[in-house]
Parts: C-alpha cells; sequence; structure tokens
C-alpha cells in the first residue's frame, strides 16, 4: 500500500529526514500538498512566494517520475479522503513547531491512529528539536548566548542526499490545478514587479548557498550590518519554506570555518538566532502575538495610526527608515539592520505597538517566519527575551551615517532623494496601490517626528513602565 507524504514548509529532496526514512519502506509515494486553513491565513507574500515554490517543486517532483497532488480542505478530512482513494497505509510529514500547526498536526496524528493508520512525523525544519536542548536547570534558554554554547558542538547528523527517483503508485488521486488557488490573490502590489527579485525553488537556494560560502562569507563579519551591500546569503526565503535544510548549510559552512574563512564562524551564529527564535516559540507560544514578558502589556504602545501608515508607506521622511520600509514592500525582503532600524523607529520614535509592524512584515516578507519574525519584534520593542534594553533607541540619521555612510542604500531604494533613481527604486512606485497616490516626481516629504523629541517621549514612557513596574 502506498504512503502518503504531505509536504508542508519543506519543499525539497535533500537533507529531509522524512523523505529518506519514507523511501526506505520501498512503498509507492504519493507527494501531495494541502491548502489547509492555517495555509489560507498566510500573509499576502508569504502566500504568494509559497504558491511558486509549490509550482518549482511540482516539477522537480515530475523530473524523478513522480507528482505533487493539491488538494484544499481541512487537513485531517483531506488526508483522509486521499487515504481511501489511494488504498494508503498512512501518512508522514516533517515536524511544524508554531502552535497552529502543532494543534493541526496533533489532531491529525491522533485522528489517523484511531483509525489504525500510519501517522509519522519527522525532523528537519531545525538544527536541533527544541525539546532535547536544555538548560542545566532543565528549562529552556531564554538568553541567546548560553543556547549558542549549548548547540555549537553538538553532533549534527550529516545531510542525506537526494533520492534519485520515488516510486510511483499505480494510479495517481485526483489533484487541484495549483493555479486555480490563486494564491497570490491577496498581493496588493504588483506581484510581477516582486518577481524580478525573488527567484523560488531549491536550485536557486543552491546557487545562493555556494555563491556566498565561495566569497562572501569570509567577509560576512565585517560586511553584514552594510545593507547596500549583498554581504549576506540571502537564504532566508527559501529556508522559510524549506527549499533548502539547515542541517545543509550548517555543514557547509563548518567546513569553510574550519578552512579557516573568518566570517563562517558569525555566519553560523546567525542561523543559530534562527533556531534559537524557534526555541522560544515552540517553549513560549504566546510570543507570537503578546509580549514574552507579561507586565509589558500595560505599555503605553499606540494601536495602529496615520503615522503608522506613513510607516508603512515608506513615507515617514526618514530616509533609513523608508529606504528599509520600500526595499521589503518592493524586494520582499529587508536587510537585518534595516529591519532593527525600522522596528525601533515604529515601536520608540512613533510609539506605535510592535503588532503593528508584525503584521505588516508577515503580509509583506517573502522570508516570513513566524518564529524569526516574532522574536523580531520583541527584541526591538524591548519586550521579548534576551531583548534591546529599552534605553537602546536606534536613531536612524547616525545609523545610516554609520551604516550607509555614501548613502547607497538610501538612493537606491528612495527615487525622491536621486536625480537619477534606478530601476529598485522606480520599481517600489511600480508595486504600490493607488490609494497611496505616491509618485517619484514629488517632494520627499518632511520628517514625520523631531528624532530628539520622539526619543525623549520614548524614554519617558519607558521610564515610567520601569518605575512602575
Ligand atoms: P544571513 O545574514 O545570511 O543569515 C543566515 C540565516 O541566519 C538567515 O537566512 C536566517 O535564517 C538566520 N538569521 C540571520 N539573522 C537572524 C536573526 N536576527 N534572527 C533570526 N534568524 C536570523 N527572519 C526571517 O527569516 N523571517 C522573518 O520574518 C524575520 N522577521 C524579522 C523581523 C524583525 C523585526 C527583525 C529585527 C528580524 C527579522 N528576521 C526575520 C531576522 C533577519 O532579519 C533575517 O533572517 C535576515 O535578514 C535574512 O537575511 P539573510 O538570509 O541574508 O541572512
Amino acid at each position: 500500500r502506498p504512503l502518503l507524504l504531505w509536504f508542508r514548509r519543506d519543499l525539497r529532496l535533500d537533507d529531509h529526514p522524512m523523505l529518506t526514512a519514507a523511501v526506505a519502506t520501498g512503498r509507492p509515494l504519493i507527494p501531495v500538498f494541502i491548502l489547509d486553513p492555517e495555509t489560507e491565513a498566510l500573509g499576502a507574500a508569504p502566500k504568494w512566494r509559497l504558491g511558486r515554490g509549490l509550482e518549482v517543486f511540482a516539477e522537480t517532483l515530475q523530473g524523478l517520475g513522480s507528482r505533487l497532488i493539491f488538494r484544499r480542505g481541512p487537513a485531517l478530512d483531506s488526508l483522509r479522503a486521499l487515504i481511501a482513494e489511494a488504498d494508503a497505509a498512512g501518512v508522514v510529514w516533517s515536524r511544524a513547531y508554531d502552535p497552529a500547526s502543532i494543534t493541526r498536526d496533533k489532531t491529525v496524528k491522533a485522528g489517523l491512529r484511531e483509525g489504525g493508520l500510519l501517522a509519522d512525523s519527522h525532523p528537519g525544519h531545525l538544527l536541533h528539536e527544541p525539546w532535547t536542548v536544555e538548560t542545566g536547570q532543565g528549562g529552556y534558554y531564554r538568553v541567546y548566548t548560553p543556547f549558542w554554547k549549548a548547540v555549537k558542538d553538538r553532533p549534527l547528523p550529516d545531510a542525506a542526499p537526494a533520492p534519485k527517483a520515488l516510486r510511483s503508485p499505480d494510479t495517481w488521486p485526483a489533484s487541484d490545478a495549483l493555479a486555480d488557488w490563486h494564491l497570490g490573490a491577496a498581493m496588493r502590489r504588483g506581484a510581477d514587479v516582486v518577481a524580478r527579485y525573488s527567484i523560488p525553488g531549491a536550485a536557486e537556494a543552491e546557487r545562493r548557498l555556494a555563491d556566498f560560502l565561495d566569497g562572501p562569507v569570509d567577509g560576512y563579519g565585517e560586511r553584514r550590518n552594510l545593507p547596500a551591500e549583498a554581504a549576506t546569503s540571502a537564504l532566508s526565503e527559501f529556508l522559510s519554506l524549506g527549499e533548502i535544510g539547515p542541517r545543509r548549510i550548517w555543514h557547509a559552512a563548518f567546513r569553510r570555518m574550519q578552512e579557516g574563512s573568518p566570517g563562517a564562524e558569525t555566519f553560523l551564529k546567525e542561523l543559530v538566532w534562527r533556531e534559537f527564535a524557534w526555541h522560544l516559540l515552540y517553549h513560549s507560544p504566546h510570543i507570537a502575538t503578546a509580549n514574552w514578558r507579561e507586565d509589558w502589556e500595560a505599555f503605553p504602545w499606540r494601536d495602529d495610526n496615520p503615522d503608522a501608515e506613513r510607516w508603512r508607506q515608506g513615507m515617514t521622511g526618514e530616509p533609513f527608515v523608508d529606504a528599509a520600509m520600500r526595499e521589503m514592500y518592493v524586494t520582499g525582503r529587508m536587510h537585518n539592520r534595516a529591519r532593527m532600524i525600522a522596528g525601533s523607529y515604529l515601536t520608540k520614535h512613533l510609539l506605535t505597538h510592535w503588532r503593528v509592524g508584525l503584521r505588516w512584515f508577515e503580509d509583506c516578507l517573502t522570508d516570513w517566519d513566524p518564529a524569526s519574525n516574532a522574536m523580531g519584534w520583541q527584541w526591538v520593542a524591548g519586550s521579548g527575551p534576551d531583548a534591546a534594553p529599552y534605553f537602546r533607541i536606534f536613531n536612524p540619521a547616525t545609523q545610516a551615517e554609520k551604516f550607509d555612510p555614501d548613502a547607497a542604500y538610501r538612493h537606491r531604494h528612495i527615487a525622491e532623494l536621486t536625480r537619477h533613481p534606478g530601476a529598485l527604486a522606480l520599481d517600489y512606485f511600480r508595486a504600490v496601490p493607488k490609494s497611496w497616490d505616491l509618485a517619484p516626481d514629488r517632494p520627499y516629504p518632511e520628517p514625520l517626528v523631531d528624532l530628539a523629541e520622539g526619543r525623549a517621549r520614548a524614554l519617558a514612557a519607558y521610564q515610567r513602565r520601569d518605575t512602575a513596574a
């Protein structure tokens, strides 16, 4: 009897423990992707990017003589229907660690096993399962550095190679057409524009990893904070959809470290920040929507407001912040330094709740990752574990001088600031909705807030909170 391979955010063939185990059973294999309510709920850009990733992955499976079956509906119902149609023995999948997926997967596992069916989950999305990394006292890590020390020398199995072929069933169950799902429908911005900057698929991920380890990794330690440079790996959107596995990246970068690449260890540490984010989300799931530290719930952040709308539009009049917001809108990604500056500006200078920013990122990022996004926002706001202290209020102007000294990043993204704007700056205006009423030939706006005043206001609010706490 065949086995269903339930793919979710693991759209690759190598470094894939579930696939390796499934191939080893010798059974015919039926790869399936389900558009369940949890997936329907994705933000616009992640959903669009998922659709593009699925297209490529379906082709890859066809190249192995297999297929990807598309079904829509609640996961357990869809799987049961498929099992009945294909007379399958059961289902296997790679684990997910966010609260909604955990709830769904528990229901699926219990439901299938109740019916005497096989239902097994496998690792693969992370380097280490979150429950296997424990502090000396037996709890989870709340601080990054000890977490890094705990995992850096841990043995890690090699990444398995991709199978050469997948055994097909005698007959294939029916499949929806992926195009009929219109996964890009919610993209308010020009999807054709963003598509220029986002190439999906495992082959592209491999290429980026190879290119990065071939050169940029050496200078990563010094240059990774410079948003105008292509100094980072740009692997996040592939990691997010599992188009590349973290173990492959770990082993490849580890080898470069042993060969003496000066930046490789810093890069491994960043990869472990992703791991730490998932560790936190798994052990304190409320971090996805609420302040990690409960005493922050009373902090007087503003809900959504017109200033926040200017922030979303990249029209705050603060060039580093606007460049960051426009970069995200037009490319689907934002440099890490820029995420910190844009986030700090929203939560501190504009005293707006981090959730407003988190939601916008969730809608706009092609590399959206529930764990890194939640951790990043709470780090910036000061409410998370191991977060920036409240008095760390990034000044976007001095940050710009330091990390974008020749204004290359700001000019690349803000047409109004240069006489000859480039493609990226102009593409922004092609991507934005008409209702925003933006044009490249209008004057660049005056700053929304005076930086010194904004800083003083934020400090006062943060200090009042400290006194009250
Ligand atoms: P590289 O510098 O090449 O790093 C390699 C990998 O390490 C990344 O692909 C990523 O998986 C991981 N990594 C690097 N920095 C971090 C970090 N600070 N936190 C967690 N993992 C990290 N990252 C996402 O993948 N998705 C998100 O939704 C996301 N939201 C964020 C929101 C905020 C407010 C902040 C401050 C950070 C957020 N990050 C998020 C983390 C980080 O900005 C990105 O992972 C990074 O910019 C991706 O670029 P890269 O692949 O070139 O990274």
